[in-house]
């Protein structure tokens, strides 16, 4: 795994000035850079969540170059990570909720026609995106949740699964026999994926298991259009990752969109809308939430509240793992799945 600071980073694209353009410098946030022309070759650009969003964003990259699509790009990047039973908080192996079962959340979104698919609290569904891209493209609907998107998902032929793994399941046991039942309650990430063609199109994508021992039938940010996930494509596109309940309470993913479309740089759209959240909410900046955003031509940015948030940016050119801007004190809950 790279590690590099931002400073870091943006030394290392000073240093090899000449290659500035072919690496990611058109891309940075326009506050830090006056390079905005944007080589073809770079793209397409895709930027995901936590390191484990690299495996997702080469996968992602490899799609892409064979078909041409964005959405194929954005699903089978995170399949990637929804198969992936060593994370424990997307897809097989995700943490189960309180009564041991794994309830999954997760959405896709088209740019080009604003169109979304999502699901919610699903159960017995290796990869969620996918049922939430059958719900884009073969229903009138947005949502669909519960026993009916299972449901959905079996008449559209994908197979029962079984997500509870022996690790999940040994740890939920004892959990449950813990005296402190709010032991893991913070363990939970998700991946996020957002994606930029050379046309300018965005699409995106998220699929999380998420708060780890829920509330059955707790649904979190990702899946909700606007909270954990939202595309403009006249805009750009932002993702949230965190406690979901903060995102959900302000609308955040589409806060960040919409500080974009004022004419904040993605990276500055971030620290924005963490800002603006804390100023209102009685938790200040004790909100355990992390955005990544990118715009239209091509810049992008992220940032979350304390330290240790970090995040991937991949071009054909280069695959990375960032740290993002840290907003207030603190860092990632050590106790996060896989953090
Ligand atoms: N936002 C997710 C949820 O609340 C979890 C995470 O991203 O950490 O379900």
């Amino acid at each position: 795994m790279i590690q590099i600071n931002r400073k870091e980073f943006l030394t290392n694209l000073m240093v090899g000035a000449a290659t500035t353009t072919t690496l990611l410098g058109g891309r940075m946030a326009a506050a830090e850079t006056e390079n905005h022309n944007i080589q073809t070759n770079n793209y397409p650009l895709f930027v995901s969540t936590w390191a484990f969003g690299k495996a997702t964003n080469d996968e992602a990259l490899k799609t892409y170059q064979r078909t041409e699509s964005l959405l194929d790009a954005v699903e089978s990047g995170i399949r990637v990570t929804e198969a992936d039973v060593s994370n424990a908080s997307v897809g097989i192996g995700g943490i189960p909720n309180a009564d041991g079962i794994v309830q999954l959340d997760a959405c896709i979104m088209d740019g080009p026609d604003h169109r979304v698919g999502s699901v919610a609290a699903i159960e017995g569904i290796a990869h969620p995106i996918s049922v939430a891209r059958k719900v884009m493209e073969k229903t009138p609907h947005v949502m669909l949740a519960g026993e009916g998107a299972q449901k959905f998902a079996l008449d559209q032929g994908f197979q029962h699964t079984n997500l509870l793994t022996k690790n999940r399941e040994e740890e939920w046991k004892s959990w449950q026999k813990g005296k402190d039942k709010e032991a893991h309650s913070d363990a939970h990430d998700t991946i996020t994926l957002l994606a930029l063609d050379q046309h300018g199109d965005i699409a995106g994508g998220c699929s999380t298991s998420g708060w780890g021992y829920k509330l059955p039938g707790r649904v979190g940010d990702s899946p909700i259009i606007g909270g954990g996930l939202y595309v403009d494509n006249q805009v750009g596109a932002a993702g949230c990752t965190g406690k979901g309940e903060n995102c959900m309470r302000y609308c955040a993913s589409f806060m960040v969109v919409e500080f974009m479309r004022s004419g904040l740089d993605p990276q500055s759209a971030c620290i924005a809308a963490i800002k603006r959240i804390a100023s209102t909410d009685p938790l200040g900046l004790n909100l355990e939430i992390y955005f990544i955003a990118l715009d239209k031509h091509g810049n992008h940015g992220a940032a979350g509240v304390g330290k240790g948030f970090q995040y991937v940016i991949t071009t054909p050119e280069n695959s990375q793992v960032l740290q993002s801007e840290a907003i207030g004190e603190g860092s990632v809950g050590a106790e996060g799945g896989n953090r």
